[in-house]
């Protein structure tokens, strides 16, 4: 099922996401609060040739925004372009930041028009492998960043990607990309991250944790909520504990992963977030109204989500009370997922 795909079809994919990333180039030079910086390109040196620099940025415009898009959420937006004339043997190389042409090279009519080709050419080059990988409507591109990256946890990242995404989707948000990137970083020190449709792996930390492959779970939970940027960082703690809830219920291993919800304790609180939140919800599940979150979930996505959202769903209980209550009453019957029952 794993196919390696030629640039064209991969930059083609991604061309929706990065034009929705790239602002736009004329007019307005404010941007709005979370809109992206643009990709700008800086040519230095351009007078060591006669190439029309237009078309060096119609190029660069056309590959690299999709390039960093994928790479990671922090690649630069700021490239320099050098033209050298010293390298004999040399046409031209690309990577985050910075790219470098071969003057002579770069002078001949045929390699500038082929130049945004090769401009793709030279930044893939910045990845170890990129499949592109299809089923039943869904699209999955894996850019792996590692060599040391362990092909039998590629292979379970996608496989749980396949099985869990579909559902989530059909299940709680149609209108969700079908298109989704995966990427492995060695640079990366966390667990993982999603922006966007893209979701970053911590190569360290998954070669060290094989088994949690409900990392994904979680992790395509964010990209069905689509809650958008209004709520700010009041509520990163619903949406991380409504990731986790998630996982809770439709993590496909997470026994295996050795991943549970922690039994409660009087030092904790509904805003720690993940797993603790996780668990209050599932009571909230099972002991006050069943499919609530569910229905939380849908009011962040359409908008219609209000602080007074859940006194109106358990019958008149505030947030504050429904810990209170959760707090007094805290047992559980808790059922868990296991690839090995
Ligand atoms: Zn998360």
């Amino acid at each position: 099922m794993i196919r390696h795909i030629t640039n064209l079809a991969f930059f083609t994919m991604l061309s929706v996401a990065a034009v929705a990333q790239t602002a736009p180039q004329t007019g307005q030079p404010q941007r709005r609060r979370y809109q992206p910086r643009p990709y700008t390109l800086t040519v230095n040196d351009i007078a060591k040739t006669k190439v029309d620099t237009a078309k060096l940025g119609a190029a660069f415009r056309a590959a690299y925004p999709a390039f960093a898009y994928a790479d990671g959420y922090r690649t630069k937006r700021e490239v320099t372009m050098r033209i050298i004339d010293t390298a004999k043997n040399f046409t031209l190389s690309a990577r985050e930041g910075e790219i470098v042409a071969n003057a002579t090279w770069i002078k001949n009519k045929k390699n500038l028009a082929g130049f945004q080709q090769s401009l793709n050419d030279a930044l893939h080059k910045n990845w170890v492998s990129v499949d592109t990988i299809k089923k039943n409507g869904y699209s999955l591109v894996f850019i792996n960043k590692n060599e040391k990256f362990n092909p039998t946890v590629q292979k379970n990242l996608i496989n749980t990607y396949f099985e869990i995404y579909p559902k989530l989707c059909d299940m709680f948000n149609h209108k969700a990309t079908k298109d989704v990137i995966f990427v492995t970083d060695t640079a990366y020190k966390g667990v993982a991250e999603t922006s966007g449709s893209r979701i970053l792996f911590a190569t360290h930390y998954m070669n060290q944790h094989p088994y949690d492959i409900d990392v994904v779970t979680h992790e395509c939970t964010h990209i069905v909520q689509s809650y958008g940027y209004s709520y700010g960082r009041d509520l990163v703690w619903l949406t991380e504990g409504i990731a986790d809830f998630m996982r809770y219920k439709f993590g496909v291993d997470n026994v295996g992963s050795k991943w549970f919800l922690p039994n409660f304790k009087s030092t904790q609180s509904y805003k720690d977030s993940y797993r603790v939140t996780a668990r209050f919800f599932e009571w909230m599940d099972q002991k006050i109204k069943p499919g609530m979150i569910v229905q939380i979930d849908e009011a962040l996505r359409n908008g219609s989500f209000k602080p007074t959202i859940w006194a109106d769903m358990s019958g008149g209980k505030s947030l504050d009370e429904l810990w209170a209550a959760y707090a007094a009453d805290p047992d559980l019957h808790l059922v868990y997922s296991s690839e090995n029952p």
